[in-house]
């Protein structure tokens, strides 16, 4: 006899039916389990861009959701508006006795959850899900919590090591899916969004997606430490969209990690955790969800904050052919390389001079992936104002990194076509090409590309000053 009749089970950030904690104990704990996902009109509304990425691939893997529960003679409801209304609702619709969700730790959807489970009067269960250990699981010997990656991963990795990974057997529990008829779905057009540029892209998308990308990862996974850094070498996962929206499961990605047992797979698993320290440090140090820095001391640094350059930032035209490369990946798929988004958050703030709260929320618009966690963390990296951040002296030369990530130019030859006929030794300052050189060779500088915007030598000594100020 279960303990409840009928449940429902709210879908977020958790789109899929596999390994689902939520899921899993709605699915065991009663006996007719209705599944719905709703299109937040609070957050929605919000999106400037109606070809948004995002909305496409959660709607795509809503589909694929459906057609599961289906083959169960089931169905995802799928509604859009405000959950505080449409979530009581259903529950007096279908006439449920108790509710399932999965935190959400961002600051947005831990408010309208509390207000929600505050105000209903029946059973409601919040699971962790998206991470590995949440909130204050892992904290210092007197008791705090982490702000330095290392010591957190080592203690990280010694809970995963004592407890093991438990994953959720959602599968066997699946006859208890809420017998429903067949239900039409919302059309992208119904939520006010149209399509995007996404299934030009290679991203596969959804639960089934999310699978391929695993597959297709742990060939690889053991020369992750070795390929990771090199954009234009198929080194890395591609996993963060499906960590984003939980088609994949984190616990069975640690998983894959542990039972590759190699060098390679350690290097991965270190990122999992960076993952896991960001949601902690989100959860422990609130304040960085009010756009203040970590470091309050750096919390109002006197940014030159020039429109001009953000503009030629943002398009990928600063003169700068790896900088400008990286953002026309962002612009065209809405990905960037990890070393690339380095290289890039480093410069709008230490060459450009730009507030890193600006980079900040232009990759929050244009991300596939966009995490604020993982986001805010990246670019207090970048800045220097974080938490174990890159120390504030410490400035990327664009044009080294550039020689040493891409040597070959091939990545920049990919997103700037314009000096595409530049020699690997050229292409990385094409400055410094003389003008002689460059005839039948179809590149004017200053005219088809253009010339730096500013001078890095230059740029990295007022950058030196702006954070001297506050040592
Ligand atoms: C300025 C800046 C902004 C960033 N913004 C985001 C963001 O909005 N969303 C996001 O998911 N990642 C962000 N990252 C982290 C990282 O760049 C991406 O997670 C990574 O590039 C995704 O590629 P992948 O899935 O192939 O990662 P892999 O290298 O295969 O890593 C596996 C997984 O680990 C996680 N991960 C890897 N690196 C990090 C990291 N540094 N911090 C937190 N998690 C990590 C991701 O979930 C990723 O899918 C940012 C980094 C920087 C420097």
């Amino acid at each position: 006899m279960n303990k409840f009749n009928k449940s429902l089970l709210w879908l977020r950030r958790d789109l899929r039916l596999y390994d689902n904690a939520a899921l899993f104990h709605a699915l065991n704990e009663s006996t007719s389990v209705h599944c719905t996902f709703i299109f937040d009109s609070n957050i929605l509304q919000a999106l400037e861009n109606k070809k948004d990425q995002r909305v496409e691939f959660i709607w795509e893997s809503l589909l694929q959701i459906k057609k599961q529960l289906n083959k169960f003679d089931s169905d995802l409801i799928v509604k859009y508006g405000d959950p505080k209304e449409i979530i009581p609702e259903l529950i007096k619709d279908y006439e449920c006795d108790s509710l399932y969700i999965n935190k959400d730790y961002e600051a947005y959807a831990r408010k309208r959850d509390t207000e929600i489970i505050n105000k209903l009067k029946i059973e409601c269960f919040q699971y962790k899900d998206q991470v590995l250990f949440e909130e204050n699981e892992i904290l210092t010997q007197s008791g705090t919590p982490y702000s330095v990656f290392t010591p957190y991963k080592n203690s990280h990795l010694k809970k995963i090591f004592f407890e093991g990974i438990n994953q959720f057997d959602c599968e066997a529990l699946s006859k208890n899916y809420a017998k429903l008829n067949p239900m039409s779905m919302l059309k992208l057009e119904d939520i006010g969004f149209k399509e995007s540029n996404l299934k030009s892209l290679p991203i596969p998308i959804g639960e089934d997606g999310g699978k391929l990308l695993i597959d297709d990862f742990k060939k690889r996974i053991h020369d992750y430490g070795i390929k990771r850094n090199f954009p234009s070498i198929k080194g890395i996962s591609y996993l963060s969209v499906h960590n984003r929206f939980g088609t994949v499961s984190i616990r069975e990605l640690a998983k894959v990690a542990l039972e590759a047992s190699s060098e390679g797979a350690s290097v991965w698993l270190s990122e999992l955790i960076w993952r896991d320290f960001y949601f902690q440090i989100l959860f422990n140090f609130p304040h960085i969800n009010e756009g203040k820095a970590f470091k309050l001391k750096y919390n109002d640094l006197k940014f030159e904050n020039n429109p001009e350059y953000f503009m030629a930032w943002k398009e990928g035209m600063t003169g700068y052919p790896i900088i400008d490369a990286a953002m026309r990946q962002l612009n065209t798929t809405g990905f960037m390389h990890n070393r690339l988004r380095m290289i890039a958050a480093s410069f709008l703030v230490k060459d450009l001079l730009i507030d890193w709260r600006w980079g900040e929320a232009y990759f929050a618009e244009k991300l596939i992936d966009f995490d604020f966690s993982a986001n805010n963390g990246g670019w207090q990296w970048a800045a220097s104002t974080g938490c174990d951040a890159q120390p504030w002296f410490r400035i990327f030369n664009p044009t080294l990194q550039s020689k040493k990530f891409d040597s070959e130019g091939k990545f920049i030859k990919k997103y700037v076509p314009e000096i595409s006929t530049l020699s690997a030794s050229e292409i990385h300052e094409p400055w410094e090409v003389k003008k002689g050189a460059l005839i039948g060779r179809k590149i004017n500088l200053g005219v088809d590309y253009p010339m730096p915007i500013v001078n890095h030598s230059e740029q990295r000594i007022k950058a030196l000053d702006i954070y001297s100020s506050k040592k």
